[in-house]
């Protein structure tokens, strides 16, 4: 048996134009603030893709481009000055900054009601207590992905393989508002492998190229990978692989992610939808669910 793959690239598609007809419908034009320093290849690449949809989906995209060498001081007044700015109701630090630049200080300078990353304390605390909140994006995305296999996931055991505070924990958050049953396994769980077969959704957010094997994989388990890591290939070119092994894996799994087109779109499409949730909320009107 093959699993089902799951297409986050077509999923990812619905959802950014449900919150362009929601925002028009609205009449509400969100805008996007993205900042990035530095030339990271990756991060260069996100940014680009960001603002391009930023733009499809009819909202206001404000571009920081900053030099490697951009003080701490001069980053965080330039997030100041979005706070103050009316007309942004998103900002976007891309991570990782240089190393002279404490990310951590970063995030807790953005104004909470704009923190469209859903990564500053008071919106990881929200999670964390249940309250309505700007929830981290990647995590959303693997949630909604789930659920377009199991629109329910009451009682399922769920395994959260990692526990950063970008995506193990908050994913790991979200499923327990789903009133799934959630273990989180890390670098120091016993018997990974046992574990994770255990599970009926396992979600691999881990960062290690195609950790995740055939025997670890409950069969007919739902599996959503994370994970985007650059491996070698043929001819001295590099290709994508999530942290599952996904070949092996889909012959047991009921369904399945594919790295690149699974999680990875979803990801900036939640974006929108929490910028779209930040405008609703300044203009104090409801905003629409995803
Ligand atoms: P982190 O490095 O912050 O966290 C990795 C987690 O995995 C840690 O909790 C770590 O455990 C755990 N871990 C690492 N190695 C192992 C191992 N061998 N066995 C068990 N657990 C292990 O990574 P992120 O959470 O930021 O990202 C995870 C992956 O998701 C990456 O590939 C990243 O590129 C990808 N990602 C994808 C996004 C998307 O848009 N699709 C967005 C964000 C991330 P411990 O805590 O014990 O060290």
């Amino acid at each position: 048996m093959s699993a089902q793959i799951i297409d986050g690239k077509a999923i990812a598609e619905q959802i950014r134009i449900r919150v362009t007809q929601e925002a028009k419908a609205l009449g509400i034009t969100p805008g996007l603030a993205v900042v990035i320093v530095g030339e990271n290849p990756a991060s260069q690449v996100y940014v680009r893709n960001k603002v391009k949809q930023t733009e499809e989906a009819g909202f206001i995209s404000f571009e920081h481009r900053l030099p490697e060498d951009t003080p701490e001081a001069e980053l965080l007044k330039i997030v100041e000055q979005l706070n103050d700015n009316s007309e942004v109701h998103g900002i976007l630090v891309q991570l990782p900054l240089p190393d002279h630049i404490d990310p951590d200080l970063v995030i807790r300078t953005i104004d909470p009601a704009k923190d469209v990353d859903g990564f500053h304390p008071i919106n990881a605390g929200k999670l964390a207590v249940g309250q309505d909140s700007l929830m981290p994006c990647t995590p959303q995305g693997s949630i909604i992905l789930a659920k377009s296999v199991h629109p329910d996931l009451t009682g399922l055991n769920a395994v959260v393989l990692g526990r950063s505070n970008i995506v193990g924990k908050p994913v790991a958050q979200l499923l327990i508002q789903e009133s799934a049953t959630v273990t989180i396994a890390h670098s120091k769980t016993r018997d990974l492998d046992e574990v994770c077969a255990r599970a009926d959704l396992l979600i691999a957010a881990v960062g290690r190229a195609e950790l995740v094997k055939k025997h670890w994989i409950k069969p007919g388990a739902t599996v959503i990978d994370v994970g985007i890591n650059r491996v070698s290939a043929e001819a001295g070119k590099t290709r994508l692989v999530g942290d599952v092994a996904f070949e092996e894996a889909k012959e047991v799994a009921g369904a399945i992610t594919p790295v690149p087109g699974g999680v990875g779109p979803m990801t900036i499409a939640c974006l929108l939808a929490n910028t779209l949730k930040a405008a609703c909320w300044a203009a104090g009107k409801p905003a629409p669910r995803f």
